[in-house]
């Protein structure tokens, strides 16, 4: 079924008798062609990325929870091509032009909203790297515009510009930046696997993979095994428990990330707006919500949950930057489990185990990466070759030291991400 403006009026017409669910619910089958584990914004993405670009439809999906359970429903929904370290630069840029026309490819809306960000600057210093990072997002062919004090007066009047501990000096604006829905995304893509001969089967936990001659032949699930000739790791904060069932220890650690929604308000942030010193950055969900997050917890975890001392360390650094949000009353937090590598880069490629595809190392920046990720991985899953867009997201730059992307300039130390 497509969805289409003609379709709605004619469903409202007629009592919303003819939707459909979006997605089946199949029994699993014996053997795929190619298997994913990690039912998020990543491998759903993969699978339709398969299925719609490499014409390989036996394929199955498997998610131990639900779709969109994962932190491609917890993210805080920003999409941006920001980034200034060559490898990474590319494959964010070519990322958010999927995401361009992303709404179109799914027959989805995914309400993608182009309000753009702008990231603060606090000292001459950071200045100069923001202007040299946006020098570096123009010759990519992204867009960027260094913005002074009275540009960002103007534009955001409402922050506190002469606090004492940060005064905000000027801002790098990204105008094609901005947010999507984030389980919309999840659903989008799931739906358009799906129409395409996808199996998505839900409450399918991986619980070991089964390797034969230094190849894959498939996995042990909750639901039985299930054979493979292919398979594609995209678990986030699982990855490397999902990686350890092939014997693999990797560059990563898990952490918890948290963010925070407002009750809804009457439209008053019209941008996505981030305070690097503060660790703290905002945006206003189209709902009326203020969803806003920080830093880090600073210890390694699985507990995808929230916790007092962040909270207390967020709202501190909200209202030293925007005083008028005292006036809005937090409705919830929650917490999502982080891909942490140690250069701040994800991980995008073979294995040493003949079949099996590693996908990982997002960090707290995978959201805008979904489709960028799910368009490569695919490419590299059907042709065993790394698309062009990520052929520097190797795993062996952690063996060599060769091609390290230490895209946050903190070395090797999560806690300072
Ligand atoms: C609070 C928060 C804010 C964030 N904000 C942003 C943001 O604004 N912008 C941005 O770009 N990124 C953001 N991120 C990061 C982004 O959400 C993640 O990097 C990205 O969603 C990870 O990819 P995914 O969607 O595939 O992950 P997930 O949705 O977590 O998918 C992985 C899936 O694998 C499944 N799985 C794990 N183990 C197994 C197993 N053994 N068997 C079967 N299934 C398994 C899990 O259940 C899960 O559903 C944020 C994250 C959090 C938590």
């Amino acid at each position: 079924m497509r969805f289409s403006g003609l379709r709605v009026l004619k469903e409202g017409l007629t009592g919303n008798k003819g939707w459909k669910p979006h997605w089946r619910d199949p029994q699993p089958k014996s053997e795929y062609d190619v298997i994913i584990i990690g039912g998020g914004g990543h491998g759903l993405a993969t699978a339709h990325y398969l299925a719609s670009q490499h014409g390989i439809t036996n394929v199955a999906v498997l998610e131990k929870g639900y779709i969109g359970g994962g932190n491609v429903g917890r993210n805080t929904t920003i999409v941006r091509a920001n980034y200034g370290l060559p490898g990474n630069s590319e494959f964010y840029s070519h990322s958010l032009n999927l995401w361009e026309g992303l709404e179109e490819d799914l027959n989805y809306n995914v309400m993608h909203s182009q309000r753009g960000i702008i990231n603060l600057f606090n000292s001459d210093g950071a200045r100069d790297a923001a202007a040299r990072r946006g020098n570096q997002m123009i010759s990519q062919g992204d867009d960027a515009v260094l913005m002074d004090n009275a540009a960002v007066r103007k534009m955001i009047p409402y922050l506190n510009f002469d606090q004492t501990r940060f005064p905000i000096y000027g801002g790098l604006y990204h105008p094609r930046g901005g947010t999507a829905r984030h389980d919309a995304v999840a659903w989008g893509f799931a739906r358009a696997a799906d129409q395409r001969g996808v199996d998505l089967i839900q409450q399918c936990e991986v619980t070991g993979i089964d390797i034969v001659d230094g190849k894959v032949c498939g996995v042990q699930t909750t639901r039985g095994p299930i054979r493979a000739k292919k398979i594609g790791m995209a678990a986030a904060g699982r990855s490397s428990q999902v990686a350890a069932m092939a014997g693999m220890r990797l560059p990563i650690e898990s952490h918890v990330l948290q963010a925070f929604v407002t009750e809804g308000l009457k439209p008053c942030i019209d941008t996505v707006i981030t305070y690097p010193m503060g660790h703290f950055y905002i945006s206003q969900s189209d709902k009326g919500g203020l969803v806003f997050g920080g830093a880090l917890d600073y210890y390694s975890s699985y507990a995808a949950r929230g916790n007092l001392p962040m909270a207390e360390h967020v709202i501190e650094n909200a209202m030293t930057l925007m005083p008028m949000i005292t006036k809005a009353r937090v409705l919830r937090s929650w917490g999502g489990i982080m891909d942490m590598s140690f250069d701040g880069s994800p991980i995008i490629d073979k294995t040493h185990i003949d079949g099996l595809y590693l996908n990982c190392g997002w960090c707290y920046g995978g959201f805008k990466a979904t489709p960028g990720s799910g368009h490569v991985f695919a490419h590299l899953i059907a042709t065993d070759r790394p698309h062009k867009a990520a052929a520097a997201h190797r795993l062996d730059r952690f063996r060599t030291g060769r091609g390290i992307m230490d895209e946050e300039a903190t070395g090797s130390q999560h806690n300072l991400h």
